[in-house]
């Protein structure tokens, strides 16, 4: 008999107390890295990204071989900020601010100050999809 309803002893303090306590935690998640599921600049997003470089182009910048960029406004591949920034140096010059790492497929927007998830973002998917194609081989596990 664990789950008795409420009408038994002392029950209405502890509900009250539970309640006022849940909706403040629920909405104070913030700080917390999360894939957005909308982004303000996905209109900046160029208009054929089935038409993409495959994952192992260079930076054109610097010739960084390997887990560059890809810049989606524009489609240049450009190296992380772990080795010239150069993807980061175009966000700058050009405000492209949206682009698909091409290590792990992570989709990031500069201006949003984070990850946008890829497989929730329609507009998204062309360049997703695409990526994943050419870097395994076959199409991408979505869910649905
Ligand atoms: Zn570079
Ligand atoms: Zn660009
Ligand atoms: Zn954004």
């Amino acid at each position: 008999m664990a789950n008795k309803p409420s009408s038994s002893s002392l029950p209405s303090i502890n509900e009250d107390i539970a309640a006022v306590e849940e909706v403040p935690l629920y909405g104070s998640e913030s700080g917390w890295v999360e894939a957005r599921t909308h982004c303000d600049h996905l209109a900046s997003l160029s208009q054929d990204l089935t038409h993409i470089p495959t994952p192992d182009t260079q930076c054109n910048r610097c010739q960084h071989p390997n887990e560059n960029w890809l810049c989606l406004c524009c489609k240049d591949v450009l190296c992380s900020r772990f080795v010239n920034k150069h993807m980061l140096e175009h966000y700058h010059q050009s405000n492209h601010c949206l682009a698909l790492s091409y290590s792990d497929l992570s989709v990031w927007c500069f201006s949003c100050d984070a990850y946008l998830d890829a497989q929730v973002i329609l507009s998204l998917h062309p360049a997703y999809e695409t990526a994943y194609l050419l870097k395994f081989g076959e199409a991408p596990p979505l869910r649905s």
